[in-house]
Order: C-alpha cells, then structure tokens, then sequence
C-alpha cells in the first residue's frame, strides 16, 4: 500500500499524486488541509516521527517506509519501478533544450505520455515525429513535424508553449501564463 500526504493547493502533491496513480499500485491519499484540526495534528505527529521536524510536501510512504519526501520525481519513478526510456530521453533532451529556453510541461504524466509517443513514431517511421499530428512515415514530407517541430518557436513565443504542450517556455512553467489552446499552424493538404 503507498500513502500520499499531501496539501490539495499544492502542485507537486498533484504531480505525485498523477505520477503514483500511473504506477498502478493501491493508492491511499491523505490531504492535510481536509482533515479536522484532531486529525491534522495526529497526522503531522506521525510523518514527524517518520521524516522528523521538516516536512515537506509531499511525503510518499510504501508499507511503512519513506520513500520520497517533496516531489522528487526521478527518486519517486525509480521507487515505483517506472523509470523507463521515456525518462532516459527526458534526461537527455532536457540537458539540450533547456539552455534554448525550452522547458519541459510541469506535469510529468503529459511529458511521459509525450515522450513515449515519440518513441513510438521513431519505432514505426524511424524519425520522431509529433505525436499530435498524423505522421506520413515519408521524413521528408514530415520534416517539418519532427519534434521539435518548425513550429515550436513560435508557438511558444505566442502561446508560451508548443502545440502539444510538451515544451513550455519559463514565464508558462512558473504559471505567470494563462492556458490557451494553441492552433494548428501546419498547412492543411
Ligand atoms: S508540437 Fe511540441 S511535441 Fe509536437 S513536434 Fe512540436 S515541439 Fe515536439
């Protein structure tokens, strides 16, 4: 059993919790801030015995056994067996994009669902197209929908992130943009 203790205003607990939901395993979610004042201060009591005074947000617990304390995404996925190739092209391109100004969307359960659609364009076409696009398997008729696309730029200029919402610039990271849908800006045909 893996308990989440969380705060519902709090992002990373939401990002844990999407992250532990994907992992498939018996959830058991505890929200502080929903609990009565009795309740609160027992729970508290508790994870202090298990983290000590310093708590951070969120405490992740398999059978008794701290296993991540804030959301520490890479520990979290390694714990629950997740870490995957997905995760490994994560690293790698984060390393590449990131000095462009190109990060990825806060929420890991979209980038992992992205990457891997990637992953599986590259095993069918040989190339990484889109995955929100409907690929050709003709690179050179895709050249411009291979990821990252001849659009990205500008959507994330515009929008603050690209079309899929896999990369996001950092004004969107922080949550200083509002979420606008983008609009195709392929041609049609
Ligand atoms: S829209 Fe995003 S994920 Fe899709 S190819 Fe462009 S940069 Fe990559």
């Amino acid at each position: 059993m893996i308990e989440l203790y969380g705060i519902t205003t709090c992002i990373h607990c939401k990002m844990a919790k999407s992250l532990l939901m994907k992992g498939g395993r018996p959830l058991r979610e505890i929200w502080l801030d929903t609990l009565t004042p009795e309740k609160q201060e027992a729970t508290l009591a508790r994870l202090k015995e298990l983290v000590g005074p310093r708590i951070g947000f969120p405490v992740v617990i398999e059978d008794g056994r701290v296993i991540s304390i804030g959301f520490k995404e890479g520990e979290l996925r390694r714990s629950l067996g997740l870490e995957d190739e997905a995760e490994r092209l994560k690293e790698v391109l984060a390393k590449a994009q990131e000095p462009l100004g190109y990060f990825f969307n806060p929420d890991p359960v979209v980038v992992h669902e992205l990457l891997s659609g990637l992953l599986e364009n590259r095993r069918r076409y040989g190339y990484m197209a889109c995955p929100c696009r409907l690929a050709t398997g003709d690179r050179e008729r895709d050249a411009d929908i291979i990821c990252p696309c001849r659009y990205r730029e500008a959507d994330v200029q515009e929008y603050g992130r690209c079309y899929c919402g896999l990369y996001v610039n950092e004004a969107w990271k922080m949550g200083k943009l509002p979420t606008r849908e983008v609009p195709e800006r392929r041609p049609q045909g």
